[in-house]
């Protein structure tokens, strides 16, 4: 497994060797779109700030993260802050505000400490922001949270099985590092926000979704809200090379109704599936997917299971199929759909 480990780590950096280094400076985006805030539905406002990136991206990374694309190693604190300038050119004064980074918001390598306190005082007016670090950086900044009392912290824990997070993510931390930042943010009463992926690589359909359900288990006991994200293939990663040669495919989109399904009652669960119903992001059969993901969607936004209960369509008998012997055929998820 080591010799296996070792071959991912230098498969991933051998990737990201090919990225263009864009010196792009301005942000990477920012737009309005649906969310939920204590229970109602509202209008969010989404920022993600172009950085220097993730600071374990940099020396390994995450098999399945392209964020790392539209980062630049020539930003610099003036950059960040004409970013802002224009994030709040474009605000409409929305109840929550979701800042990102390609990265942790939280790392002062990333985002100086100054900026931080800027970005987050800017919007201050915000019922809620909510900023996504790694978990460690958590600690180190627990004072300033309970300084400012409308942020969220999100955290990418993505499986509850720390045999994926090393061996199949490379994601650089534990299960336990995940569970000490959240007890950490959850005594200060700080809300946490946790996200789940959704079929990380080398695992069958069924091995995914009951990886999903027991990690959204765990999350549910620190989280407000556990975001539920199914894989989606980005550019120059590990993931999208197994992708381009036929050993990996995206989960379906019937997976994430049974996983959600079959967690709605833990607590908040949302799953707001990127390049949904692409070949890139989780899809079905074609026929399907777009009352699908509209469903997932609604479902994510009403916290209401009955979006999902009466969905059908010819390709969810062979999804079932494939659920049930998908450990018997290494990758018969995907030459199902190509059919
Ligand atoms: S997923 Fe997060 S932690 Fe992993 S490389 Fe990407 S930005 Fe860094
Ligand atoms: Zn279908």
């Amino acid at each position: 497994m080591h010799e296996e480990h070792v071959e991912i780590v230098r498969k991933i950096r051998e990737l990201r060797r090919q990225k263009r280094r864009a010196e792009k400076k301005g942000l990477i985006g920012a737009w309005r779109e649906k969310d939920r805030l204590n229970g109602e539905i509202i209008d969010s406002f989404v920022i993600i700030l172009r950085t220097t990136g993730c600071r374990w991206a940099k020396v390994s990374g995450c098999s399945m993260c392209g964020y790392y694309n539209d980062t630049s190693s020539a930003i610099k604190k003036e950059d960040l802050k004409k970013q802002i300038e224009d994030a709040l050119g474009k605000y409409r004064g929305e109840k929550l505000v979701k800042i990102y980074t390609s990265g942790s918001f939280l790392d002062d390598a990333e985002v100086p400490t100054e900026i931080q306190n800027e970005i987050v005082d800017s919007f201050s007016s915000a019922e809620r922001i909510i900023v996504e670090t790694r978990p460690e950086f958590v600690k180190k900044k627990i004072e300033w949270f309970k300084s400012k009392e409308n942020i969220m912290i999100a955290l990418g824990l993505e499986s509850a099985n720390d045999e994926t997070l090393l061996f199949r993510i490379n994601k650089g931390f534990l299960v336990r590092h995940y569970i000490n930042a959240a007890k950490l943010l959850n005594e200060a009463k700080i809300p946490v926000k946790t996200y789940a992926l959704l079929k990380p690589p080398f695992m069958t359909e069924r091995e995914a979704i009951e990886e999903a359900i027991m990690t959204i288990k765990l999350a549910t006991k620190y989280s407000e809200v556990v975001s539920l994200n199914p894989m989606n293939i980005q550019s120059n990663t590990l993931v999208e090379y197994l992708w381009q040669r036929g050993e990996y495919s995206p989960p379906w989109l019937w997976s994430i109704v049974e996983v959600l399904k079959r967690t709605h009652e833990l607590g908040e669960i949302v799953s707001y599936p990127t390049a949904g119903g692409t070949k890139r992001g989780a899809h079905n059969c074609g026929k399907c997917d777009e009352v699908v993901v509209k469903s997932i969607y609604d479902f994510s936004l009403h916290q209401d299971i009955s979006y999902l209960a009466n969905l059908n369509c010819k390709c969810r008998e062979r999804w079932e199929k494939i659920v049930k012997y998908g450990p018997l055929f290494w990758d018969y998820s995907i030459e199902a759909r190509r059919e």
